[in-house]
């Protein structure tokens, strides 16, 4: 939750570790101050043990002098007459304690009477303390006091300071009254100071001894820190508190005291601190990553289930279409489909090669091969389908197929076009029209047929006479008519009845069907006993030549007719012949045809009358 926050804001989230990363170093900064100043407050106070241990020693090595020099002085009683008993204790004790300038015996007069040892004192000797003498007080004080006094120093007379320390003596013990002078010991301030500082332990150190503001004596070691490290000791010499020492320590002695930790603590915290954050970092680096990954895992996801659904989908309209297909190839019709640019035959149904005698594999090999051989109009309906692939739409389109084994089959196809996916497809379905076909052809036949005799009737005349003269009008050639008529029916209906004048109708007709050679000849029957005979292509002369069959043929049939002259029945026929113009007319051709025919009657019937030139409209 809170990684996801710091994803979505990166720049925030940096701004925050940079401020901690800055808290967390000065923290640690001023910890390691802290840490400094502890270990120098505590480097101080081991300096100042130090130099109170210095003081202390300082102390004990006088005060173990002074009472051997106090001893000295108990003995008095038995010296006091010996000198030589008293020179050999002294000497005893010089050697003893190396800082000794001289121990001496002042009288009660205060004058200087033995001197041990004399050599290097010999300036001494006889010297008598006056009240003029700086020590003369303390000299007094010790008397009356009967207590030993260190003076202050002073200047010896062999150079260098010195200390005096006065015991008075008694040559009874015990008794004040038996005064008998002072013992006089002379310390050497450099000596006693320098033999306790050449210990080894103190060379590490820088030490001054002070009387009052005074300094008597000086040790320096190499390497001293003078700046804010000095400490001071008081020292206490016999009953004198004016002295001290001050001790600087060196930076060695303050390497030795001093440790690594607060370094090693600032070097440990700054790098955890950093860790931390670039952890932190690299945290959020992370979490960034993690939301990017996840955003693209959402939408992985999102392909996925989309792609899923697709696949379903797919699946299903697969298996609806391999249904459909199942069912297409149970269909009568013969189903294929069409893709075009390139044109090619996409799928065709099980009808389509079963109703052919092919296997599937043979079919399409003869389409890709000689797709003539199945369809002879292949070529043509190949450009018509891409013209209707260009306009789109359907159209229905008649064709004949060829099966193996060479029987024609017509074949209505439907053809819708259709456009998926970027390509032209059409979808084809053919179907055997045969009986359709036949049908229509029949009905055809009937609407042209005259009921009666089986001719062409009066509108399939009218149509085929007009046809012919267009037709005609092309070539610029002639087309010829002849009209026919029965000579004398109402007298044979008459006299034999209806039913034989429908007879005698239908023998003439076959009559002159027979007679008709050429194509295109028609004969029609053109109304009640009229006929008209169509002769595309001929002329008047061949006109001529066909109605004298006619009136052969009609001889030939011999029907008696009890009411003619002749007693056979007869026909009279009229015939002309026209060019067909631009200007003509077909009407021109029959209105001659039927002048020609009432002539023929007018002049007696049974005959044939040509139209002539002259009798040709204008
Ligand atoms: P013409 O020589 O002048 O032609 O004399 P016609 O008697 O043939 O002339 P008309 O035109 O006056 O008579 C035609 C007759 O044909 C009348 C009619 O009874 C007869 N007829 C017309 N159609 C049929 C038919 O379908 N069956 C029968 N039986 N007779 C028909
Ligand atoms: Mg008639
Ligand atoms: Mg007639």
């Amino acid at each position: 939750m809170l990684a996801q926050r710091a994803a979505r804001h990166p720049q925030v989230t940096r701004v925050l570790i940079s401020l901690l990363l800055a808290i967390l170093v000065a923290g640690i900064l001023s910890g390691w101050q802290a840490l400094l100043r502890a270990e120098q407050h505590q480097s101080k106070a081991r300096l100042q043990l130090e130099t109170d241990a210095i003081a202390q020693q300082l102390q004990t090595r006088f005060e173990l002098q002074a009472q051997a020099l106090q001893r000295l002085g108990k003995r008095w009683p038995s010296h006091y007459d010996k000198a030589l008993a008293w020179q050999q204790d002294v000497q005893a004790l010089l050697d003893g304690f190396d800082n000794f300038q001289a121990i001496e015996w002042l009288d009660s007069q205060y004058r200087m009477r033995w001197i041990e040892p004399l050599a290097g004192n010999e300036e001494a000797v006889d010297f008598v303390y006056t009240a003029a003498h700086p020590n003369y007080p303390i000299l007094l004080q010790a008397r009356d006091t009967q207590t030993p006094l260190l003076s202050n120093s002073f200047e010896l007379l062999q150079g260098g300071r010195g200390l005096a320390y006065y015991i008075p003596l008694y040559r009874r013990a015990n008794d004040p009254t038996s005064f008998d002078g002072l013992l006089l010991g002379i310390f050497r301030v450099e000596v006693l100071l320098g033999t306790l500082l050449r210990e080894e332990r103190n060379y590490q150190l820088s030490i001054d001894f002070h009387e009052q503001d005074q300094l008597l004596f000086s040790h320096k070691t190499a390497d001293t820190l003078d700046q804010g490290w000095t400490v001071s000791s008081p020292v206490q010499l016999g009953r004198n508190t004016g002295f001290y020492i001050t001790a600087m320590p060196t930076s060695s002695l303050l390497a030795s005291s001093t440790t690594h930790l607060p370094l090693l603590i600032l070097i440990s915290g700054l790098l955890a601190a950093v860790s931390l954050c670039y952890a932190l970092w690299l945290a959020l680096l992370s979490a960034q990553r993690l939301e990017a990954l996840g955003a693209s895992n959402r939408k992985l996801q999102q392909e996925i289930v989309r792609r899923q659904s697709t696949e379903e989908s797919l699946q299903r309209n697969q298996a609806q279409l391999k249904l459909v297909l199942d069912m297409t190839n149970y269909s009568h019709d013969a189903l294929f489909i069409i893709g075009m640019n390139p044109q090619e035959l996409v799928y065709l149904n099980r009808t389509c090669w079963k109703s052919l005698g092919y296997s599937e594999e043979e079919l399409r090999q003869i389409i890709a091969i000689a797709p003539a051989d199945i369809m002879p109009d292949v070529l043509a309906w190949s450009s018509e389908l891409r013209e209707l692939a260009e306009r789109g739409g359907n159209s229905i389109y008649q064709q004949h197929v060829t099966t193996r084994h060479g029987k024609s089959i017509p074949l209505e196809i439907s053809v819708q076009h259709l456009n998926r996916y970027g390509r032209a497809y059409l979808i084809c379905v053919g179907r055997n029209n045969s009986e359709q076909l036949e049908v229509a052809a029949r009905l055809q036949q009937l609407s042209q047929q005259d009921g009666l005799t089986g001719l062409y009737n009066r509108r399939y005349f009218d149509e085929a006479l007009n046809r012919e003269w267009r037709r005609l009008r092309r070539q610029s050639g002639p087309l010829g008519l002849l009209m026919l008529d029965v000579d004398h029916f109402k007298a044979f209906n008459d006299s034999l009845g209806h039913q034989a004048g429908d007879d005698a109708l239908k023998q003439l007709a076959n009559a002159m069907r027979g007679t008709l050679l050429r194509e295109g000849e028609a004969v029609c029957r053109y109304g009640g006993e009229e006929f008209a005979i169509i002769l595309p292509g001929a002329d008047i002369a061949q006109c001529a030549e066909v109605a004298r069959h006619l009136h052969a043929a009609v001889k030939e049939l011999k029907i008696p007719h009890p009411s003619s002259q002749q007693q056979w029945l007869t026909v009279s026929i009229g015939a002309a012949s026209l060019p067909a113009t631009e200007q003509g007319r077909p009407e021109s051709l029959i209105s001659l045809a039927d002048k020609a025919l009432y002539t023929a009657k007018a002049t007696g019937r049974n005959r044939s009358v040509m139209s002539s030139d002259d009798e040709r409209p204008d």
